[in-house]
């Protein structure tokens, strides 16, 4: 089983309930549902088959909602041809009118009407991540002349980026507030939010969803340079990150996202908190059975960086080897890490946790334990994910095995880095969770008996509380029997054992 988690974008390529069961057995983690495309009602029922195939599966899903935000996108475009779309060749003129419209014969609209008085003649319009490019050349009362300066086939609800424009447009929009109430409504374990430009666009939307009684991590989509200016803010304002390349590759230098990705993905590591490398990772399998030698070692290289999950976009949602391109992700995981394990011993972690100190210093710690026993196994009791959250950030060449008898929290863990989430019902006491964790790893092979594992427990374990407790245990040794325990720090051990 790979350490490295895979977020797959659904879409039309993976909506039934047999293909949504294969993708997870082939390795997918996360499933994204962009709220850019599709309806909800279409949404609906995906979720429908991701809880069903899930179910059939066996383990714990995420689902991770990814609401548009300031984007701007073409409105429809009908399919011309058969070419699925509009074809456009450099130096032939594109309408763009303010009145929506089914778009054809060169003439199509956006899903920002005032977008026509924002642009000026000279300004460049750049579309699906900068795939195909424009610049404005007349500027009339309700629409605006456009020449092409690099062609291809425009299609329903592209992105449109304008690097030269100031528009106005809230970071939130109705239609996000709709998503995010569907979103609320039907239990996403998490909420990613597009063109954060300010850590006040997350607080809003945290704001919103505390008044709705919700609490879905949200994660920040970076890709406004406004938004790496500020990133340290964002980070602490987010519950994780996602590298949006496709954006961030033409609202910046694209020669700078690698260096943004390891700045970004290094930052996550100190703040504790799960990123994600997303676009075009695997982009050639939208279309062809294998990937090009510049995406697999792309992948690589993100897991090198040390990222929690690597994202596929248009690979599963409308590609034609949505499964193909989970099993080389996996794959390509698979051999990362293996080297990982062999050449280097994870880093000492970087976790300096301004909100969790004390589970900071104890993962550090647990990090020491594990170089100097070689425990095949870290077991934690983490009951809100929270310290789950925490030891992903160790990048330890080993599982961690994270216990919790909440669903929500297990599906959440489906997004860290090396983190298992296993469901358990919330033991008596500290012997009774050790008894547990000893049949569980024997039952499912994961240590030979004899092997010593570490346990990190919490105070009182059914309930939210700081770490306070470090256990050694050898593997097939009964808890109650004498001498079976070769350490214990009994920091509020007390308190623990009469819960
Ligand atoms: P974002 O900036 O949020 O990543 P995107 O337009 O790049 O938005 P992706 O989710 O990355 O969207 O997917 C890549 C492409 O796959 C999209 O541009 C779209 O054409 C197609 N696609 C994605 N999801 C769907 C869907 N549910 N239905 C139809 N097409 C989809
Ligand atoms: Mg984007
Ligand atoms: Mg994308």
């Amino acid at each position: 089983m790979i350490r490295t988690k895979i977020v797959a974008t659904m879409g039309p390529a993976v909506s039934s309930v047999d293909v949504l069961t294969r993708l997870f057995e082939a390795g997918a983690d996360v499933c994204r549902l962009n709220f850019s495309h599709g309806t909800l009602d279409e949404h609906a029922i995906q979720l429908r088959n991701i809880r069903e195939a899930a179910a059939k599966f066996g383990e714990p899903i995420a689902v991770l909602g990814d609401l548009s935000g300031p984007k701007i996108r073409l409105g429809q475009v009908a399919d011309e041809n058969g070419t699925g779309g509009m074809l456009i060749d450099v130096g032939d003129e594109l309408v763009m009118q303010r009145t929506p419209i089914v778009g054809h014969d060169r003439r199509v609209s956006t899903t920002l009407p005032h977008l026509v008085d924002d642009i000026a003649v000279g300004d460049r319009i750049l579309i699906e991540d900068g795939a195909l490019r424009f610049v404005c050349t007349k500027k009339l009362p309700d629409e605006l002349h456009c020449t092409c300066t690099v062609g291809g086939v425009l299609k329903t609800a592209k992105g449109i980026n304008l690097p030269n424009t100031a528009i106005n447009v809230p970071a939130i929009t109705e239609r996000d507030w709709e998503s995010t109430h569907w979103a609320i409504a039907n239990d996403l374990d998490y909420l990613a939010l597009s063109f954060v430009r300010s850590p006040h666009d997350l607080q809003l939307l945290r704001e919103h969803l505390a008044n709705n009684g919700s609490d879905i991590p949200l994660i920040a989509k970076i890709e406004k340079a406004e938004a790496i200016k500020q990133i340290d803010a964002i980070i602490e304002a987010a519950d994780g990150l996602m590298v949006a390349r496709g954006d961030l590759g033409v609202e910046i230098d694209l020669a700078q996202v690698p260096i943004v990705q390891k700045d970004l993905i290094r930052r996550c590591c100190a703040a504790g908190k799960p990123v994600i490398v997303a676009t075009q990772m695997l982009q050639s399998m939208i279309e062809q059975a294998s990937p090009t030698r510049a995406e697999v070692s792309d992948v690589a290289n993100a897991i090198f960086d040390g990222t929690d999950a690597v994202m596929l976009s248009g690979e599963t949602s409308v590609g034609k080897f949505p499964l193909g391109a989970v099993h080389v992700m996996n794959h390509i995981a698979e051999s990362t890490e293996e080297y990982l394990g062999q050449t280097e011993n994870s880093r000492e972690p970087a976790v300096k946790l301004k909100t969790m100190p004390l589970s900071g210093a104890v993962a550090r710690g647990v990090w020491a334990i594990v170089q100097e026993l070689k425990s095949p196994l870290v077991v934690i009791w983490s009951q809100t994910g929270a310290t789950a959250r925490i030891f992903a950030k160790l990048r330890l060449n080993l599982p961690i095995l994270a216990l919790s008898s909440d669903q929500r929290a297990l599906r959440r863990m489906a997004l860290q880095y090396g983190v298992v989430p296993t469901p358990m019902p919330v033991p008596r006491d500290m012997s009774e969770l050790v008894g547990a964790i000893d049949k569980l790893v024997q039952e499912k092979k994961l240590a030979p008996a004899g092997s010593r594992i570490v346990i990190v427990v919490a105070s009182a374990l059914g309930t939210p509380g700081t770490l306070n407790g470090i256990i050694l245990h050898t593997i097939g040794d009964g808890w109650r029997s004498a001498g079976n325990a070769d350490a214990t720090i009994p920091l509020g051990a007390d308190a623990l054992m009469k819960t």
